[in-house]
């Protein structure tokens, strides 16, 4: 038996697994792990037949004449150097696009290698799931703390008061905030005698554990917020705390909010004045209080305005960066809120370059992946004619699949990076697998920046890579030597050497050679983790960590401001001009009555990603792919429970299998993503099976949040009949 993280989601549980012959036998939470201390969930004990499933591709595929066959590693390339090359000569940099899905944030290989791939190719079209999730996140935390990264994640262990808003942690053990056995922790807090309150347009797995749940009308978390910000200014109930010398703006934000007392903006957001008055009352007087907000506050048109706010409210009453509120993980290695001078830097810029086609701004380096189809389709300078997809199918994950799909048939070439032949890599030229994540190591590089607690943890490969198999960092490093013109035989450990020394050069000048030789004969990922663990606020080493099977625990979250600030002001910048400007657009929006039917998503325990659908054990049961609707939508509507009902859209449409609950706010019906495996081309057994339908077919790549560029895939109207 052996520990191990899992690598399927952000919990980053550590697994005992024992592998006999080559396959897993048993697994289990790992009891002993610095992190999860023994907490497993469905999908980690799905790993083994991750690791089996007949049908993940064991090596790469080219298309032939509309088919995909079986190709040498050598002729996979020789492929890609013959026809990437005259692609960016023809054409420039930006004809090459690339999109990062979520797995991506959890394979090092592939994080730290795909970036380097971007930015090697220069182009301006970089795309990633960021924009269908958690990017109005990143972006508020860039301007209010300065740094992308540096997200307050709530002192789950110490608080009284837990305020969640849009996010549902039983399901997910976080988002955004690494917290396995959320329920364990949430059930702890209630025991010493605190208080779990969720507002969520659903009665989802948490609110069933929650002291209160309250309805919020899908897309008004920002004029909650702002109801609660108005009531904490006018009530007399700021707190600024220890950080009143660090925060600027305050007053911009109690003028913004001016308009938005609890009585205005109780129909906008579905809830009751007296309610919202209440919620900014306990939140202000409750010594140790969070509040935290997740995807259904992210993925809608006002997405950074609510992300926003929620720091914002956390800052008025003297919970960010205090014991028991919000806090700063201190992250062991890659963390920049930890590196150069402390507490002033750069800050954030978004809008360096601008989308060809709508003009949406760059936003972290990235474009919307909204705007990914009219890049391929519309002809022109910089029209899009390559794509090299890293672990992602957002022909199932982002709205109006069905045109991204037609416009993925359409490009010059197509270079997927993923182990299953799915809804979008059908549409590759290319398909490059990675092996089993049990033969590599596994470091986070992202979530130890959000989690729970401080940690440093790294995993063994469990079982020996497949002869003849490159690692996907290396098969990234080859795709990097074609771009480089250096042809499809690149020497990858010679190349891999002139990088990692690049990087090291930008930030240890003269003393490049001896740092390299410090983590020699280190190379690939390892010598990354390695000259990070160095550089980083523990001053770690590898070894060091790799001595500790379970982890090295670094402590509980302490305060961190000023020290973690990066802005250029050096203080906490509580009222970003965007932000503020932002506010004219709800408060314009104040009076839009509601739909009579709006669709909003549902995050499941046994599913992460959409090959998730694949596994049996995470599959079997009860079929969870249903649209969940209210009894009085369903009476108003003549649906059955278990019958076939069709949801529209502006002309594009779903059939799906209904499910009557009154878990649902009525007028809200609620669908999961990543469902509609029936499409032809792929090869999911399992998943094919039982398809579900496609929510994202029905949603439009139209509507998105101006300033993060996000898309809105929560509160959109619909219609639906019973079929
Ligand atoms: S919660 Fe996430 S990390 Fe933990 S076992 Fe489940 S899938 Fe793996």
């Amino acid at each position: 038996m052996t520990s191990r993280i899992c690598p399927l989601c952000e919990a980053c549980c550590g697994l005992d697994i024992t592998v006999e012959d080559g396959h897993v036998t048993a697994i289990r939470g790992d009891a002993d792990d610095v992190l999860s201390r023994g907490f497993i969930c469905p999908k980690g004990a799905a790993l083994g037949e991750l690791h089996d499933d007949p049908d993940r591709l064991r090596g790469p595929l080219i298309k032939r004449d509309g088919g995909f066959v079986a190709a040498t590693w050598d002729e996979a390339f020789a492929e890609i150097a013959a026809r990437l090359p005259p692609i960016i000569d023809a054409y420039g940099p930006n004809a090459v696009a690339t999109y990062a899905g979520n797995p991506t944030a959890h394979k090092a290989g592939l994080l730290l290698y795909g970036m380097r791939l971007s930015r090697e190719l220069r182009t301006a079209n970089v795309f990633s799931a960021s924009t269908l999730d958690q990017m109005p996140k990143q972006l508020a935390s860039g301007l209010l703390f300065g740094h992308w990264l540096s997200v307050a994640v709530p002192d789950l262990d110490r608080t009284e008061l837990l305020v969640v808003l849009g996010a549902n942690p039983v399901a997910s053990n976080g988002s955004m905030w690494t917290v396995p056995d959320f329920r364990g922790k949430a059930k702890a807090l209630q025991a010493r005698g605190g208080t779990l309150v969720v507002i969520d347009p659903r009665r989802t797995e948490t609110a069933a554990l929650a002291d209160e749940h309250h309805f919020i009308r899908p897309g008004g978390d920002a004029f909650l917020l702002l109801g609660i910000v108005h009531t904490l200014v006018t009530e007399g109930l700021v707190r600024l705390g220890r950080l009143a010398p660090h925060v600027t703006g305050v007053d911009a934000v109690a003028e913004a909010a001016r308009d938005f007392a609890p009585e205005v903006v109780a129909d906008r957001c579905g809830m009751p004045a007296a309610t919202i008055r209440d919620l900014a009352r306990r939140l202000a007087t409750t010594p140790r209080a969070a509040l935290y907000a997740r995807i259904g506050a992210c993925t809608q048109t006002y997405g950074t305005l609510a992300s926003w706010l929620v720091d914002v409210i956390n800052t008025l009453t003297g919970h960010l960066d205090a014991v028991g509120g919000v806090m700063f993980p201190k992250a062991a290695a890659f963390a920049a809120n930890t590196a150069g001078a402390s507490g002033r830097g750069k800050g954030v810029t978004t809008g360096r370059r601008h989308s060809r086609v709508s003009g949406a701004p760059e936003v972290f380096g990235e474009l919307p992946v909204t705007c990914l189809a009219e890049e391929i389709e519309t002809p022109g300078e910089g029209q899009v004619r390559a794509l090299i997809a890293i672990a992602g199918n957002p022909v199932l994950s982002a709205p109006n699949g069905p045109r991204l799909a037609q416009a993925l048939a359409s490009l010059e070439l197509m270079v997927s990076f993923d182990i299953y032949l799915n809804e979008t890599s059908r549409h590759a030229h290319v398909i490059l697998p990675g092996y089993s994540s049990l033969a590599e190591p596994h470091f986070d590089v992202a979530f130890p920046q959000l989690a729970w607690r401080n940690t440093a943890r790294y995993s063994e490969p469990l079982v020996a890579p497949p002869a003849g198999h490159p690692a996907e960092w290396e098969l990234l490093v080859r795709l990097i030597g074609i771009v480089r013109g250096r042809g499809a035989n690149v020497d990858v450990a010679a190349l891999d050497d002139e990088l990692a020394a690049d990087d090291v050069r930008r930030l240890a000048g003269p003393m490049t050679e001896a740092v390299l030789a410090a983590v020699a004969p280190r190379r690939g990922p390892d010598r990354l983790f390695d000259l990070a663990l160095r550089a980083g606020p523990y001053r770690l080493t590898l070894d060091a960590v790799r001595a500790a099977p379970h982890g090295l625990d670094l402590g509980e979250l302490a305060p961190r401001i000023p020290e973690l600030l990066r802005t250029p002001s050096g203080m906490i910048e509580l009222a970003p001009p965007a932000l503020i400007s932002d506010v004219a657009r709800a408060r314009a929006d104040l009076a839009r009555p509601a739909p009579p039917l709006v669709i909003i998503g549902r995050r499941q325990l046994r599913s992460n990603n959409s090959w998730m659908h694949n596994l049996p054990t995470l599959a079997k049961g009860k079929f969870r792919g249903t649209a969940l609707v209210h009894p009085d939508d369903a009476a108003r509507l003549a649906l059955q429970d278990g019958g076939r009902a069709r949801i529209s859209r502006e002309g594009r449409a779903i059939d799906v299998q209904v499910e009557i609950s009154d878990h649902m706010m009525p007028g809200v019906v609620s669908l999961p993503h990543g469902w509609g495996h029936d499409l032809a081309g792929t090869q999911l057994a399992v998943a094919s099976q039982r398809p579900g339908a496609n929510l994202n077919a029905l949603l439009g790549d139209d509507l998105r949040d101006p300033l993060s560029g996000t898309a809105v895939l929560s509160g959109v109207a619909i219609e639906m009949h019973p079929l």
